[in-house]
């Protein structure tokens, strides 16, 4: 094999080759480094490359490991250390991190090798990889559309061939959202089933680091490694892990798979419902049963999940004020001046709304109305699934309601941003596991082809299952084959990228 088709392959392939010494670690981050030199002045999927770093991790990795010599990108809002963790953020412009994340430190127990940091939205909020103060990320597939967000880096990096794998985090679609823009499987396993330990926090009721692969059997690969309890983070649970990359070859057949009526409305992009009807079809010809349900508090969960995650945001972002943390205003007057000019100058447009909003909801005076309202929503949306659970095994859904927008197409406008994550959103909110493959690809007005993602969820710590049933989909349809069709002569030039 040649070198340079290295990067192509996805963990499961290149595993085997380094287990054989067909190649070399040190080989495989050359041919990646080589690739990202090629294809990533198009695609900006990566903020930062420590690539000494990684060679000297090559020289010295036991192959033999499960995941001995891949390397393995990471967003950047997650601790390495000595490595940059802006998240994307003036105010964390200059800042590097002291600690490894729980995540990263598994994965290097794993074998891994530690590969860059990939951009996303600005301390993960957004949809679109646009609130990054490096600029945005371009998709893969049409590099004037977006790729997704919040991990769009992760996503477009995994889908460009840039990376066999990364990680992402997802509080509220993010890992779920840019695998389906960006035509790759992203895994966003239950709430606490993965430490957050060392992860920049958003929103600490709802964030969970995810993966982003080529296959599910890589997500299978990348969860063994790093689920399970962990001291340090309190919200990890303590269940066992099982051998999810052992479970995977499970019978279709007999399975009950849950479509949500909330989830099949109007506002689906008509090719995102003929892929999904393809999809269902498919299914039905395994011999799984489809049966539909219903989740009657869905219509409430986009605005729940801004009150509850705004809230928690505003919270968490209090420590950058200039005094611990990166960024400081120069010459401040006093204490005050300092904090505010300091968060004036650091941080962009999208953190200030939802500071702001967070800080409404829970002033004294409105607390009660939106704050405590908001959370017992949440709760009846927990509900919601929990019954539904008691009757079918998984959900089935799109995972957005449309194919990738274009860059700068939604910047003006917040609300039609935060409707990109409508159908990813309810499942953050209840804690559940759930899953992104592609499942299709839907073709613009100009030509292009978007993909499309199929979403599963599943019960609390049912990860197994959903990456089980994934997994099925997958062997019988030829969607993650695709590869978006990226030479660098086949750039648009930047004047015609609206942003
Ligand atoms: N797009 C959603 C938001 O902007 C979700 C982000 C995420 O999951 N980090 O909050």
């Amino acid at each position: 094999m040649k070198l340079s088709d290295l990067p192509a392959l996805n963990v499961a392939e290149l595993r085997e080759l380094l287990r054989a010494r067909e190649v070399s670690a040190r080989e495989v981050v050359e041919a990646l480094r080589e690739r990202i030199a090629e294809i990533d002045p198009a695609i900006h999927a990566y903020l930062s490359l420590d690539l000494e770093e990684a060679l000297k991790q090559a020289e010295n990795v036991d192959l033999d490991l499960p995941l001995g010599g891949v390397p393995i990108a990471f967003k950047d809002i997650i601790s390495m250390a000595g490595q940059p963790c802006t998240c994307a953020s003036n105010i964390l412009r200059n800042y590097r991190a002291t600690y490894d994340a729980t995540v990263v430190e598994r994965l290097k127990k794993a074998g891994a090798i530690t590969f860059g940091k990939t951009n996303l939205d600005e301390f993960a909020m957004g949809s679109s990889t646009e609130n990054s103060s490096a600029g945005p990320t371009h998709n893969p597939w049409d590099i004037t559309r977006v790729p997704g967000g919040s991990s769009g880096g992760s996503a477009a990096a995994v889908s460009a061939d840039q990376a066999f794998a990364a990680l992402g985090t997802d509080t509220g679609g993010s890992v779920r959202q840019p695998a389906a823009f960006s035509g790759v499987v992203g895994l966003k396993p239950s709430y606490g089933r993965v430490s957050r330990f060392g992860l920049v926090a958003f929103a600490s009721s709802l964030d969970q680091a995810g993966t982003l692969t080529k296959t599910v059997r890589d997500a299978a690969l990348l969860l063994n490694a790093i689920a399970g309890p962990d001291a340090r983070d309190s919200t990890c649970l303590a269940n066992s892990v099982p051998d999810y990359a052992e479970n995977l070859d499970r019978e279709l057949r007999g399975l009950r798979l849950g479509l949500p009526k909330e989830y099949m409305t109007d506002g689906i992009d008509s090719q995102v419902r003929a892929a999904i009807n393809a999809a269902i079809a498919h299914f039905e010809s395994s011999g799984v049963e489809i049966v539909e349900v219903s989740l009657p508090h869905t219509e409430y969960a986009v605005a729940t999940y801004y009150m509850i995650a705004s809230a928690e945001a505003s919270a968490n972002l209090a420590r950058f004020d200039g005094v611990r943390y990166g960024h400081r205003a120069e010459g401040p007057r006093d204490l005050l001046d300092l904090y505010g000019r300091t968060r004036e100058e650091g941080f962009g447009a999208e953190v200030k709304r939802r500071v702001i909003l967070g800080t409404y909801v829970l002033s004294a005076g409105y607390y009660d109305e939106y704050y405590n309202r908001a959370q017992k929503v949440r709760r009846l949306i927990r509900q919601d699934f929990a019954e539904v659970f008691s009757k079918v095994d998984a959900l089935i859904s799109p995972t957005t309601p449309e194919s990738a927008f274009r860059l700068g197409e939604r910047s003006a406008d917040p609300l039609r941003m935060y409707l990109a994550d409508v159908f990813t959103i309810p499942a953050s909110l209840a804690g559940i596991c759930g899953i992104s493959v592609p499942c299709g690809f839907a073709r613009t007005e100009e030509g292009t082809e978007l993909p499309i993602g199929l979403q599963l969820l599943g019960k609390p710590l049912d990860e197994a299952r959903i990456l089980s049933i994934a997994h099925g989909y997958e062997q019988g349809t030829d969607w993650h084959k695709r590869k978006p069709r990226l030479a660098p002569k086949l750039q648009v030039p930047s004047s015609k990228i609206q942003t």
